[in-house]
């Protein structure tokens, strides 16, 4: 198959984490058959210090003509760097927002996988956690509270803010599509996330989703309150296999199930259209403290680049072998910095990319 990316190394640990999810990606299409088209894209920081924006219309140009993207992260120490100095539209970060709005990616995916290795770094106790846990964060991503209308003004004297939560019944059921979709893959499980007992947008939510269920009958479905989501997902994570929520709801509790799992150098990420288009990138921002020194743990990367494997190119069976590579270097005990434990064989970037791609089975 042929696969064109769109690599966009971005700033800080970008340019090595992507560096090292390259190798592997090589290495899979190597053992697999695959040629792997790849466009460097300048974006973030590294655009604006070559062209004077984060995002030139040409960049975007280019990335419209591939199947996917492969992302570092972008951005600086806004303390210190110059880019910050620039209006908030001009900033690294302007860049991801109009990325998102242009390629239409309103389904975030974040996973939250608890490998035995690391379960020291989780804070749950030993029974909750049990063999570990598996699920899927589905989180819309271009909709609701942070894209209703908003307005701040005085009212008989008083100040009063508003903010409108909207959801109209295509841009759920687009969303529900995906998390059964994705279910499909997986343990055929859908949780879905509202709160129905309050708000009209919810139980339109609701009722969409339900319309979605009847057209995938293999997959066991249920609606939870969020309140109880919250509750759930630190008393019995194992109960989850892909939760489905609107943007709100899914920014809070996409961070309450990766706390869960211990470090951010673990966690992948990806943003879908209604194509087979997507972003894959690291949770991570680009870690500007430990930039250039070889510390960057790359498995979230890498990891990202597996979910682009399974949901943009369908190649379920390369994305469990590069999953497995990494179980296996887990499992020999290697482990970078920010998941080094006692008995562990610390090693850097461009070792744990190698250790990886070596592992990787055909
Ligand atoms: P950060 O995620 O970059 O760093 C937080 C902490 O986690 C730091 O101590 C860092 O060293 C560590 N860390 C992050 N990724 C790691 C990895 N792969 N391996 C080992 N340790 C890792 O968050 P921040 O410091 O708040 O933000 C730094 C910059 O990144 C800012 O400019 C921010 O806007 C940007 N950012 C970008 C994205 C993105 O591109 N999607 C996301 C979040 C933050």
């Amino acid at each position: 198959m042929r696969l064109r990316l769109a690599v966009i190394p971005g700033d800080g640990i970008g340019p090595e984490i992507v560096r090292e999810a390259r190798k592997v990606l090589n290495r899979v299409a190597q053992l697999y058959g695959h040629q792997i088209e790849a466009t460097q894209v300048l974006m973030g920081g590294a655009s604006i210090d070559a062209c004077g924006e984060p995002l030139t219309d040409e960049a975007l140009e280019v990335i419209r003509q591939q199947d996917a993207i492969l992302m570092g992260s972008v951005g600086g120490n806004p303390a210190t760097s110059p880019w910050y100095q620039l209006p908030p539209q001009k900033r690294p970060e302007a860049a991801l927002l109009r990325l998102r709005k242009e390629m239409g990616l309103f389904a975030n995916l974040r996973p939250a996988y608890l490998y035995k290795e690391l379960r020291s770094a989780c804070p749950l106790r030993d029974e909750i956690i049990g063999d570990g846990f598996d699920m899927m964060i589905m989180r819309e991503l271009t909709g609701g509270l942070y894209f209703g209308q908003r307005k701040t003004e005085e009212i008989d004297g008083v100040m009063t803010a508003v903010d409108t939560l909207t959801y109209n019944e295509m841009e759920i059921r687009r969303i529900a599509k995906r998390a059964f979709d994705i279910a499909m893959k997986r343990r055929k499980k859908v949780c879905s996330v509202d709160k129905a007992n309050v708000l009209d947008s919810s139980r339109l939510w609701r009722k969409v989703v339900e319309e979605v269920a009847k057209d995938y009958p293999e997959v066991s479905w249920e609606h939870m309150l969020v309140d109880n989501c919250a509750m759930q997902l630190v008393k019995d994570p194992r109960q989850f296999d892909v939760i489905l929520t609107e943007n709100m709801f899914g920014d809070i509790l996409s961070d309450e199930a990766s706390m869960v799992t211990g470090s951010i150098g673990m966690l992948s990420s990806a943003s879908l259209n209604d194509t087979k288009f997507g972003l894959y990138e690291p949770s991570g921002g680009s870690a500007p403290d430990i930039a250039g020194k070889d510390l960057a743990n790359p498995i979230a990367t890498i990891l990202s680049a597996a979910m682009m494997l399974r949901y943009t190119f369908d190649l379920d069976q390369e994305a469990a072998a590069v999953e497995a590579a990494v179980q296996q270097v887990l499992t020999e005990g290697y482990r970078t910095g920010d998941i080094m434990a006692e008995g562990c064989t610390q090693v850097g970037t461009v070792a744990m990319g190698d250790l990886i791609t070596e592992r990787i089975r055909g």
